[in-house]
Parts: C-alpha cells; sequence; structure tokens
C-alpha cells in the first residue's frame, strides 16, 4: 500500500489532535495514524479528567471559554484569577527553575489562548466544581488553579476531538503503528506504518510525531528511570512505548529534558498493569493530604501536607516507589472519612476499616502493628490542635518535632472508624524526550531543525523536570500540538 500526504500525525491522543487541527487551517490532506485499536484509542488524554491548567484574569475569561457558564453558576463559584505570573511561579517552583524558557514562556503565554482557540473550533469546557472547589458559606472557591475541564472529561476530550477532526476531513487510521521515519539524509519524507500485519509506506511533506513517551515500556522505564521502575503501574495506555522518540533518535533528532524523571502517582495498590478505561483515574488515591501514610515499617516517610495535592501528587509516586517492598497505606479516621475525593468509593479499591488503632494496625498488611501504632501515638502528639483545619489554604496546621514533621493540614487519627487504603506507584509519563525548537520542529544533534519532522506532547523533553503541576499535560499537549501542527501546515502550504 502506498499513499501521498501532506501532513501526517503519529498519535491519537490531545497533542496529536490539536495539531491536526492547526494543519487543517490550511486545507491539506491529513492522516491520522493511531497505534491503538479505535475501542482503546485517544492514548493517555482519554485516560484523564480532562483538566486544563490555563491562565485567566477573572470570570469573564472563563465565560468566553466556557458560554454555557450560567450567571447563577458564576454566582456560586468564586474562581479567583490564574494569571501568568501564578503559572510561571508555579513550574519554576515545582521544576526546581530547571523548565527550559523558551518552552515555558510558549506554555504559559499561549495558554488561554489555545484554550480560547480549541473553544473555537468546537471544544466544550465546564469548570471543576467536584475536584478543585470546596464550598465556604454557600459558594464554591478554586484553590489550586486548576479551573477548567473538558466536558465529559478525558473520554469526552477525545470524543470531542475525533468528532471536530473528522467534521473538517481529517482520516484517522486505527491499529496503526508507525515504524520508522523514511529519511532521505536531508528531510523525513513518510513513515513506515504496520496494520493489520502488513507494513506499507506512506509518503508526506510533513511529520508530526506526537505518539507519548515511554511510560509503558518496562524496559526503558528500567533502563532510563531507574531499577525498580520496571515494577510500576501504567496509569494510562499500554501503547505509549517510545516509538516516536526512538524513531527521531534514528534518524540523528537531539534528545532533552530530565530522562530519569517521570509523572508517578499513588495508585491502587491491585490495579492492573496498564490502565483500565472502565476505571479512568479512579485507582488515584489524591485526599492523602488531609491524612497521613505510612509504609511496611508503620512510619511516615513523606510530609503529606507540603503543598496542596496539584503540587505534590506528580512526585509522590516516585516516593511510595521507594519504600520497602513498592507501597504505603493512606491513613484516615472518622473527621476526614466524608471528605474523601470519589475516587475513594468505588468498588475496586484496596481498603481496610477498623473500629479501634488495635484492630487497624493488626489488618493493615505488609505493615508492622508495633511500629505503626507507636507512629500513630508520636504523630498524634505532634499535631498542633491550635491551629484550625481549613482545606482551602495551606492551613499551617502542622506536626511539630517529628523527624518528618506534615507541614499543612496535619489531623490526628483516634476517632473511629479508621479507614486506609494500600497504593503502590503508578507512572502516568516521562518527562525526557525529543528537542524542539519554538515553531516545534524536532531538532538534530547540532540543533538545526530536521525537515520534516515536528513533535508535540508527552514525547518532547525539556519542561518538566523532578515534578509537575497538575492540568499542565493537556495544556502543553494543546500549545505544542497546536504550534506543530501549525508549522508543519504552513511549511508544507508555503
Ligand atoms: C490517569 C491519568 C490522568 C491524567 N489526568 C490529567 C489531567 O486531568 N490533566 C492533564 O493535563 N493531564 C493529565 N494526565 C496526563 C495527560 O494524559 C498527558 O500529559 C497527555 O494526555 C499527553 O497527551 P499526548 O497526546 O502527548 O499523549 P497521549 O494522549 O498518550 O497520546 C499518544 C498516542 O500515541 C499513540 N501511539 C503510540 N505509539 C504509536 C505509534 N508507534 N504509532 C501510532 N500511534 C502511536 C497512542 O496509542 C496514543 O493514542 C493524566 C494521565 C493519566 C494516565
Amino acid at each position: 500500500m502506498s499513499d501521498r500526504w501532506d501532513v501526517i500525525l503519529v498519535g491519537g491522543g490531545n497533542a496529536a489532535f490539536c495539531a491536526a487541527l492547526a494543519a487543517a487551517e490550511r486545507n491539506l490532506k491529513i492522516l491520522v495514524l493511531e497505534r491503538a485499536p479505535e475501542d482503546e484509542s485517544g492514548g493517555n488524554s482519554r485516560f484523564t479528567a480532562g483538566a486544563f491548567r490555563i491562565v485567566y484574569n477573572g470570570v469573564e475569561d472563563l465565560r468566553r471559554l466556557m458560554p454555557d457558564l450560567t450567571d447563577q453558576e458564576a454566582a456560586i463559584s468564586d474562581f479567583g484569577t490564574y494569571t501568568s505570573d501564578q503559572f510561571f511561579d508555579d513550574m519554576f517552583r515545582v521544576t526546581r527553575y530547571r523548565t527550559q524558557g523558551d518552552l515555558c514562556e510558549r506554555l504559559v503565554v499561549k495558554s488561554y489562548e489555545s484554550a480560547l482557540w480549541l473553544r473555537e473550533k468546537g471544544m466544550r469546557f465546564q469548570p471543576i466544581w467536584g475536584r478543585q472547589a470546596y464550598k465556604i458559606d454557600g459558594r464554591f472557591k478554586f484553590w489550586g488553579g486548576l479551573t477548567v475541564e473538558a466536558w465529559g472529561g478525558g473520554p469526552g476530550l477525545v470524543e470531542q476531538h475525533v468528532n471536530i477532526a473528522k467534521k473538517r476531513g481529517i482520516e484517522i487510521r486505527y491499529g496503526a503503528r508507525a515504524l520508522s521515519l523514511i529519511y532521505d539524509g536531508h528531510a523525513v519524507t513518510g513513515v513506515r506504518v504496520k496494520q493489520k500485519g502488513a507494513i506499507y509506506d506512506l509518503q508526506a511533506k510533513a511529520i508530526v510525531l506526537a505518539c507519548g513517551g515511554f511510560e509503558s515500556n518496562p524496559e526503558w522505564r528500567t533502563r532510563y528511570l531507574g531499577p525498580g521502575w520496571e515494577l510500576a503501574k501504567v496509569r494510562g495506555t499500554r501503547f505509549n512505548s517510545g516509538d516516536g522518540i526512538r524513531m527521531a533518535i534514528d534518524i540523528g533528532a537531539s534528545t532533552f529534558g530530565n530522562w530519569s524523571g517521570c509523572h508517578a502517582v499513588g495508585w491502587d495498590y491491585n490495579a492492573p498493569e496498564f490502565g483500565d478505561l472502565s476505571v479512568g483515574d479512579n485507582f488515584q488515591k489524591h485526599s492523602y493530604p488531609w491524612g497521613i501514610m505510612v509504609n511496611a515499617t508503620g512510619r511516615r516517610f513523606v510530609d503529606e501536607g507540603a503543598d496542596f495535592r496539584n503540587y505534590t501528587y506528580a512526585k509522590y509516586g516516585r516516593v511510595i516507589l521507594n519504600q520497602p517492598d513498592q507501597f504505603a497505606w493512606q491513613v484516615f479516621d472518622k473527621k476526614i472519612i466524608p471528605m474523601l475525593r470519589d475516587e475513594y468509593r468505588i468498588k475496586r479499591v484496596t481498603k481496610v476499616t477498623a473500629s479501634t488503632l488495635e484492630e487497624f494496625a493488626k489488618k493493615l498488611e505488609g505493615v508492622d502493628p508495633k511500629g505503626f501504632l507507636d507512629e500513630i501515638k508520636r504523630y498524634n502528639e505532634a499535631v498542633r490542635k491550635d491551629v484550625p483545619f481549613n482545606p482551602n489554604i495551606k492551613d499551617g496546621r502542622s506536626t511539630q518535632g517529628l523527624e518528618i514533621d506534615k507541614s499543612n493540614w496535619a489531623n490526628t487519627i483516634e476517632e473511629p472508624p479508621f479507614e486506609a487504603y494500600q497504593v503502590t506507584c503508578g507512572i502516568t509519563f516521562t518527562f525526557g524526550g525529543l528537542r524542539i525548537d519554538t515553531a516545534g520542529r524536532v531538532l538534530d544533534a547540532g540543533e538545526a531543525p530536521i525537515p520534516g519532522l515536528y513533535a508535540a506532547g508527552e514525547l518532547v523533553g525539556g519542561l518538566f523536570y523532578f515534578n509537575y503541576p497538575g492540568g499542565t499535560g493537556l495544556m502543553a499537549g494543546a500549545v505544542f500540538g497546536r504550534l506543530a501542527g501549525g508549522s508543519a501546515g504552513k511549511a508544507v502550504a508555503g
């Protein structure tokens, strides 16, 4: 089979579809190659909550993005603002100032514009009332810089993308795995594909790689993230095995970013090896800032309340992986149980309950009961009970005098019933990848653009180091997908 196209997008997630939409602005012949079969398509993007981190300076900006927002909904919501300064601060702080300046600037400065662009293409958004706001005095107050999600979450995001793309005449081939780039020593001229057992070449004037990182590849995880990472569970798609990165490196592309780093969270201990679309992101357990986490010795090992969960969850998966036997129990008492996020209420959950601490200690599988009871005693005594608990701010209700103090939201564990949830490490995506310029072109080892080759999404390196502010992956996919697809389209259309 041989075919000629203007622009081929490798990947079927948010970044690829944003790139396809941008390229389609020039009336070109565009093809999306999706490795997954249709029923598993959409990459990690489909597993998400659909949350986008977007700069906005007030409710009027949000109204333009979400024209469906009623006056009554606006009246009961305190959206506050999320300025570009706040976004820059968050990126700099969590990446310890390692985020690459040009890429980070693009991400922040183009976030609102790119979301609006998606909205104009037909994408619907809504406020994240459920997970990112608390009701205080009758109003929902948003707390973490993360206010907007795609209508219908991750599945809704991908469904909308597919519909919008099809309306624009963009063709999608499912079960079509890109194997290698066709390269004449100067420019990329096409891609070799495997589909239904057959291998064929497609010619294209430009290729955009948007086929994810290497999180689903245990061998690469162990090689680059380090020993033990083969034991992590994969939160999302099983199809992101580093193909795009490998294909580009094979023709001389430059690598960039935090290759030993990744986004990884606390994830149900008995979750399957890869994500399950019927559960989505609900194997995560993100209410740990209000409780404590203990390991096999019964001891705490991390400051659960160091910051809002949006700024700690992505790095605590690694901390859990590094514990003996790679697990932790998240522990709560009666005061907090009603506040636990919805994901604690699903059927497939590894949970124990008890009505005394002694019974609790015996039930926590793998945990030294004596160590646990000693730890709870020490912890309860160290809680600053004079400071009121307030989940909406960093409340300063800390512990004092422990080896690892809890900085905020330190609630005692003393009132039955008690509940605990066992988690291990769930990897979301890898941080290392390809080096691109500010036009989305893939650079070679001499930092010159490789003609005909563009990249966007997870497989771009240089944005995230060590940690990540929640909701930035989809935004980065939109900003850099739009950029890469737009540049590819412009180069092809001339
Ligand atoms: C459970 C979970 C929840 C998350 N929640 C959020 C959230 O709410 N907000 C947020 O911003 N981020 C979230 N993320 C992170 C987010 O999913 C990613 O940052 C983002 O979706 C990456 O988009 P992408 O298009 O680069 O990759 P993906 O969406 O993973 O798409 C990659 C695509 O490439 C395809 N592919 C792979 N190899 C090939 C090949 N050889 N040929 C052809 N196709 C190939 C895959 O099948 C897939 O369709 C979450 C991730 C997970 C797993």
